[in-house]
Parts: structure tokens; sequence; C-alpha cells
């Protein structure tokens, strides 16, 4: 595998960064996860200008222009003969003192893995799954934005465990209100009365780019598709429900906190989803191979 490191291309044992990086130390830095289907990247552009947003809430200069990130991103693709895969670009804040300021770091390094994930059991995809509510709560927006895709998961990675220790792939978070904000790496769907409902962004969910791409899915189809707040009660008594992410992609979820949810199977708004989504990932996207 070729790792991007700051414009050169290493082997994945020397791809290195250093320890005195605030990426590792504190956790001060950016990312981004991607996919490529049909030696295609998918929606490419849209993960990079996210990149940029996430960077100008952190003041972290990217050193490449967008243009540049999009064919460093293509490059490393090439180079590692991918077609379908996952992309993770991550924007450091670069190497500097062991002190917090990062007015020390004068270099932020960006770097590109093209590689593949597993995210979760492939029968999943055609049971369903089943998930829990978590005690941990989203990220407050008003102290660290959910909005922004930044290193420091801890607020994920402890709902993440605690639905580990529950026997599930994936945790609920709840907000600091007690609305529905998102899942740890995915963004949540309910169909209530045949509309497509979704957490609004303000709830504390990251502007998740498989969820818009869902949701003009879903409005193509005639489904109208809205974005309240939504309770645990709001999800239990949903007809369908369904997670979201670059990785993810679709996934049924049959059950919430011991309750089924419908059918106790993937519903047919949600597989008719799942089709068109499968289609459009096959068919469009940045070519790799021109
Ligand atoms: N929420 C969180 C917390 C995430 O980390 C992700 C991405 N892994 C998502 C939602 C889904 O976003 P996207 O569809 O852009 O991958």
């Amino acid at each position: 595998m070729k790792i991007y490191i700051d414009g050169k291309y290493y082997d994945e044992r020397n791809a290195r960064i250093s320890v005195f990086d605030h990426g590792l130390l504190y956790g001060d830095g950016i990312f981004e996860g991607i996919r490529a289907y049909n030696g295609r990247v998918f929606r490419l552009k849209e993960h990079v200008d996210r990149l940029f947003c996430s960077a100008k809430s952190i003041l972290l200069t990217v050193p490449l222009t967008h243009a540049g990130v999009m064919a460093a991103i293509v490059e490393t693709c090439r180079r590692n003969k991918l077609r379908d895969g996952y992309i993770r670009l991550v924007v450091t804040r670069g190497p500097g003192t062991l002190g917090l300021n990062p007015n020390r770091c004068k270099s932020p390094s960006v770097i590109i893995i093209a590689g593949k994930i597993q995210l979760y059991p492939p029968e999943l995809y055609q049971q369903g799954m089943e998930i829990v509510t978590v005690p941990t709560t989203r990220n407050l927006h008003s102290a660290l934005n959910p909005a922004i895709k930044s290193l420091n998961y801890l607020n994920n990675i402890l709902a993440k465990i605690e639905a580990n220790n529950a026997g599930c792939e994936e945790a609920i978070m709840l907000n600091a209100e007690g609305f529905v904000a998102e899942c740890t790496g995915d963004n949540i769907f309910v169909v209530k009365e045949g509309r497509l409902l979704t957490p609004p962004l303000s709830a504390g969910a990251l502007y998740g780019i498989t969820r818009r791409v869902v949701m003009d899915l879903a409005a193509q189809s005639g489904v109208k598709v809205d974005e309240p707040h939504l309770t645990r009660y709001d999800l239990i008594n949903a007809e369908e429900c369904f997670l979201t992410g670059s990785a993810a992609e679709l996934m049924p979820i049959v059950k919430i906190d011991g309750r089924v949810i419908g059918a106790g199977k993937p519903g047919p708004v949600t597989k008719k989803l799942v089709t068109q989504y499968h289609a459009l990932t096959k068919a469009s996207g940045q070519p790799i191979y021109e």
C-alpha cells in the first residue's frame, strides 16, 4: 500500500508522522472517510468541501487548494490501483511543542490512505441490525460542534464502547436535551407514515454526505423528507429505521433498546433506497482512471 504524506508516497511501514504532531497529542486535526466504487471516487467534491469547512472551523490552514486535495486523492487511488475501497483523508495540525497552543505548529500535514473497510458483518445488511441508546450524550454544539469532523472522536468512541458492552455494533446518541442526534459513525433515519425523517443538524448530527444523498433520492421518488427533532419514542414507534454513512452505506435497523421496529425486518422504503443508493454509487463519481 502506498500512503500519501505531504506530497510524497510511502510504503506502509515507512509512512510515519512525528510523535509531536498535535493530531496525535491533542486530536487536533480533521478527517474525511470517502468511498471509491467502480473506479470512481463517490461525492469527492462534497467530502473535500466538508473538510475545508471543518478546517475553517478550527482555524487550520489546509496546505493545498480544493483542487489540490482532490487531485492528491485521485492520484493516491491510482497508485494503489484502487477501484472499490475506502479512502481516509486526514489533516493534522502538524508537529509542535508539548503545549497545546497550535501557534507553535508551523506545518499541517496531509495524509491519504486508500484501502478497504468492513464496518459491519455482511449478513446484517440482509437481516437488519439491533442498536441501543447509550448514556454518553453527543457533544454540545456550543462546546465542540459535531458538524466538525475532527480527530477528537472520544465522544463517539465512548458511545461505541457502551454499544459493544450491550452486545451491539452501533449506538444511538442523544443530545444534552434528550433528542436523538445520530449514531457514533452514522446518521439515523426513520420512516413514519410514509415520510422519511432524520434529526436536524442542530440536534448534533454530522452533515452526512450519505444523509444528503439519501434525502435527495427519497425526494426524487416522491417520498416526503423532513428534519424534525426526534425522541426515542419516535424511533421506537417508527415503521422503518436505517443508518447512513460513507463506510456503512445504508444499514437497516430492526431493533432499538429491545423494541422490534416495524415488522422486524428491513422495510420497503429502506430496501428501495438501498437499491437506488447502490445504483448511484456504481454510476457516478470522479473517475480515477481516464
Ligand atoms: N456521523 C458521524 C459521527 C460520522 O463520523 C459519520 C461518518 N463516518 C457520519 C455521521 C456519516 O457521514 P457520511 O455520510 O458523510 O460518511
